[in-house]
């Protein structure tokens, strides 16, 4: 099918950088397409300490949208105009929308993670949680975690500081000790129970789909519900050892399509219908087929 670009076609991109690999053109042209929406959306790399010229750029230009990842999603914020609660609490923005006078920011990480966990009836609230990892994409669990009324989250990660960074934030942010930070190397001091686990480091992720975070089958008895935010490849070695010990898993693909449609949602002011969203999650799927083991 022709697109027909015109006078009148809404612009929407990502940027960051690098910016080759990402799947948000293929997701968000789709969803525009199906949808009947006069709107493109295209990858910019951009190059360092350029990201307040691109946002005062793209608003002369009248962008309607962009997302933003790696490196950019702190950085972004100083340009902005508005932000979101849920963005301003953790110190990244993924998703920026046109408002009078700039961008408004959000992060739709949150959401989107959200949004993938409810269509699987998983809750959250009162649960006993294992997180690792404490990296960027840590915080939007983290202030989800927090947010939905997670009971006792363990926070592990390889290096202890930022687990006791976050840990520190949240428990401060939420005014309850919910978070306990640990090092990694100490999972075996989890107390015995039955956990929901989200798996947030990069490791496992292609070209590294040997690897898990924690070799320890024993570890894996534990977990009655794995999520892991790796979608390359769609089956993790984490995913692997929590099957294997009984528990149901979740890999990151439904996260990130609906942080997809949460922006796409945001931008066009309108709900994704449920059948296009299952449309364009096996478009995704197909897309990442390549990567599997
Ligand atoms: P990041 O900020 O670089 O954080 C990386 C995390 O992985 C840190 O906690 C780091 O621990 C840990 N780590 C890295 N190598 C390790 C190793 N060898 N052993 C133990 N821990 C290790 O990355 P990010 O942005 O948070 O992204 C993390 C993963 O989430 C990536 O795979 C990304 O693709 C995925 N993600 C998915 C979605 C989605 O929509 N599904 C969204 C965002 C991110 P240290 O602090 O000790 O270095």
């Amino acid at each position: 099918m022709i697109r027909i670009i015109n006078g009148t076609t809404r612009v929407c991109g990502v940027i960051g950088n690098p910016i080759e690999h990402t799947m948000s053109p293929m997701l968000h042209n789709f969803l525009a397409e199906r949808a009947g929406m006069n709107m493109v959306y295209v990858p910019f790399r951009v190059e360092e300490n350029r990201v307040a010229d691109v946002i005062k750029g793209a608003c002369g230009l009248n962008i309607l949208g962009l997302n933003v990842t790696v490196p950019y999603k702190k950085e972004v914020i100083a340009s902005l105009a508005e932000i979101d609660l849920g963005a301003r609490e953790i110190g990244a923005v993924n998703t920026l929308v046109r408002v009078e006078d700039g961008y408004k920011g959000y992060n739709t990480d949150i959401s989107g993670l959200f949004r993938a966990m409810t269509e699987r009836n998983i809750s959250i609230k009162e649960q006993a949680v294992i997180m690792i990892g404490a990296g960027g994409a840590a915080k939007a669990v983290a202030y989800l975690l927090g947010r939905e009324g997670a009971n006792t989250v363990y926070l592990l990660n390889r290096t202890i500081e930022k687990a006791v960074e976050l840990a520190s934030d949240m428990n401060r942010r939420f005014a309850k000790n919910v978070f306990v930070p640990m090092a990694l190397s100490d999972y075996q001091k989890i107390p015995k129970g039955s956990y929901l686990a989200i798996q947030t480091t990069s490791v496992g992720m292609y070209p590294g789909t040997g690897q898990a975070p924690i070799e320890d089958e024993e570890f894996y008895q534990k977990i009655h519900t794995g999520i892991d935010l790796i979608y390359r490849p769609l089956k993790t070695r984490f995913m692997n050892y929590v099957e294997a010990a009984g528990g149901i898993t979740i890999n990151g693909l439904s996260m990130l399509l609906y942080q997809g449609v949460t922006a796409f949602e945001l931008w066009n002011e309108r709900t994704v219908s449920g059948a296009l969203v299952s449309q364009a999650y096996e478009l995704l799927k197909e897309a990442l087929a390549e990567y599997e083991e």
